[in-house]
């Protein structure tokens, strides 16, 4: 029997979902011996032409991981759509924008003079940044338009489920692609990971704050972290109140705190604004004044609350820039 047709691909993101299958460790072997793989463009040598050349729906299932930010993104992204049975947006930057979406604060113009011209590692004489068309002696050479705004995937095109985190873990990988080959598949637009915050599983919760605490938001590098106690407890930014729990604590194992990469629970709408208000109910301050001084002791605020949410976010991206 024939077996089902399965295709990775990636956007705007940084190759670390396409790695993510080999942390599937001998269940890698599983997989290989259960599907056929017809683009996978960090293990294998397939072209844009071969996945023109299939049927329509004839892909079983498509991952795509990373955002949207090129014409040739949104292309492929479109390509796979269209032939393929099930769509999975894989991982944070494809579901949520992830980091490359912080690029919204910003539009193509502001990106191209800091990396072309202004960044100090930059020797740039003449002045050339990439432009859609070239004309050189041998003709014309062509890049993808680059677009002012980085895109989910689902503001693309129609996804039928979304694997979360940075990149997603190796249980809930294989969980998914189980469930596909099997059909046992959840309903159309489910996140393939427990509806419930971070908080409720970590092990730090019984050190987690309930009433007002904070005088001051520390960094990281500025606290010798304790490795038992709730982060926001010690004065640092932990997005788990406002973050989807699925990942098996990752970063809070390695005593670092969360950043939110699973994205938010299937209640709330904004993971910023979530956050924001989680954090609002810790500060112990009244006085507007203290208050200002406590919320500008964060570096950053924005980054720090959209790291990976803000394409997805209500704000998409920051408005009030030229040449949107
Ligand atoms: S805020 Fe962070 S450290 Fe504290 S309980 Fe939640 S996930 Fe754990
Ligand atoms: S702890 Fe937070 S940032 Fe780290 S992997 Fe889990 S969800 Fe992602």
């Amino acid at each position: 029997m024939a077996k089902p047709k399965v295709a990775f691909y990636w956007c705007a993101s940084c190759g670390g979902c396409e790695e993510s299958i080999i942390d599937l460790a001998e269940n890698i072997l599983k997989v290989i011996e259960a599907v056929e793989f017809v683009i996978f463009p960090v293990a294998m040598d397939f072209k844009m032409k071969d996945v023109e050349a299939l049927h329509d729906r004839e892909i079983a299932v498509s991952f795509i991981n990373g955002g949207i930010r090129t014409e040739e993104q949104e292309h492929m992204a479109k390509l796979l759509r269209k032939k393929s049975g099930i769509v999975v947006a894989y991982g944070a930057c494809a579901h949520l924008g992830g980091t490359p979406g912080l690029a919204n604060f910003f539009n193509r113009d502001m990106i191209f003079d800091y990396v072309y011209r202004k960044a100090p590692s930059v020797e740039n004489p003449h002045n050339i940044t990439p432009k859609p068309r070239t004309a050189v002696k041998q003709g014309d050479l062509t890049l993808p338009k680059f677009y002012d705004t980085v895109f989910t995937l689902d503001q693309v095109i129609d996804v039928d489920y979304y694997l979360p985190g940075c990149a997603p873990p190796p249980d809930l990988i294989m969980k998914a692609i189980e469930a596909i080959l099997s059909g046992n598949l959840p309903p159309k637009g489910s996140v393939l990971a427990p509806d419930k915050s971070l908080c409720h599983t970590c092990k730090r919760k019984p050190t987690k704050p309930e009433k007002a605490i904070i005088k001051e938001i520390r960094r990281v590098h500025e606290v010798l972290l304790d490795p038992d106690r709730c982060f926001l407890d010690q004065g640092i930014i932990c997005m788990g109140p406002a973050t989807r729990d699925g990942c098996g604590e990752r970063c809070i194992n390695a005593n670092m705190p969360c950043r939110g990469c699973f994205g938010s629970t299937s209640r709330v709408e904004d993971q910023g604004a979530k956050f924001l208000s989680a954090l609002a109910s810790v500060i112990d301050a009244n006085d507007e004044n203290e208050i200002r001084k406590i919320t500008a002791s964060i570096v950053d605020p924005a980054g720090v609350f959209y790291f990976y949410s803000l394409p997805a976010s209500m704000l998409r991206r920051r408005r009030n820039i030229a040449n949107e």
